[in-house]
């Protein structure tokens, strides 16, 4: 996969783009990871990228000509049109949905904004998607790019080793993942939980996914309408969300 970002602020990536899980993948060869300032392509003589606002109002707008050229720079004359995504506080929700879709494509470029905005033009008429990572602003696209980039990354095929699996994470599997102990088996007269050192994987599994409906039904129950559940789930489920709405202060301790 290629992955480029139009960004003003290239520097920011370096960090990111080289260590830990993203680094080994680019390193193995599975990802290219570029970050490239748009400014390079503005055509006036003080490299200015931005602008005042028609109509007034404070904050500069970033202007079109220099992100048109940047992307039309980075899209390849033949093959298939990458994705070119504009991170905004105003897109669509970032979720792992979006980040299994996006990891299926072979080429995306993000689009960090900055200051106020950026011109209307390039929303409508050079990206392809908007994502906004949640419901905050932050100033500029740099965090939010990192952000998607990290988790479409960590699912391409190689890119995690089988110290981490992507397969039972959290919103992977449409619920929370279930808790995870480690040595020591008793720390702090704290014990890890019998089952986990059973040695039955039968039991550990049916235990794993207890928790994990019980997790999500006590901290992000919507989930749980999106999610197939045996027959039998649903009234488990269903008999401790009643006896928990009973029991005013239930504290999270499953
Ligand atoms: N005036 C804009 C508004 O009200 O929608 C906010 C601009 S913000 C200060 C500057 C840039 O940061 C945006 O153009 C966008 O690229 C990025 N940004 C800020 N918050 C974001 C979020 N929650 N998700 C994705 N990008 C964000």
């Amino acid at each position: 996969m290629q992955i480029d970002v139009l960004t003003l602020f290239p520097e920011m990536f370096d960090g990111v783009f080289g260590a830990s899980i993203l680094g080994k993948a680019r390193d193995k060869g599975i990802v290219s990871l570029k970050a490239t300032n748009f400014r390079q392509f503005s055509t006036n003589k003080h490299s200015t990228v931005d602008d005042y606002p028609y109509g007034g109002g404070g904050g500069m707008v970033l202007k079109p000509e220099p992100m048109f050229a940047a992307v039309e720079h980075l899209v390849p004359h033949e093959g298939p049109r990458p994705r070119i995504i504009l991170l905004c506080p105003q897109g669509e929700t970032f979720t792992q949905r979006k980040a299994e879709e996006l990891s299926q494509e072979k080429h995306l470029i993000f689009v960090c904004g900055h200051y106020e905005g950026y011109d209307e033009r390039i929303r409508e008429h050079l990206v392809t998607d908007e994502l906004s990572i949640g419901d905050y602003v932050l100033t500029g696209g740099e965090l939010p790019a990192m952000v998607a980039i990290d988790s479409i990354v960590r699912l391409l095929p190689g890119v995690l080793g089988n110290e981490t699996s992507a397969v039972t994470d959290s919103f992977s599997t449409g619920l929370l993942e279930y808790p995870h102990y480690t040595r020591p088996a008793v720390f702090r007269d704290w014990e890890v939980p019998e089952v986990l050192i059973s040695g039955n994987h039968a039991r550990i599994d049916a235990w794993r996914r207890e928790q994990s409906l019980l997790r999500t039904l006590r901290r992000r129950p919507e989930l749980l309408d999106r999610v197939a559940l045996t027959p039998k789930e649903k009234a488990w489920l269903q008999a401790i969300a009643e006896q928990e709405s009973n029991t005013a202060g239930s504290s999270d301790s499953e």
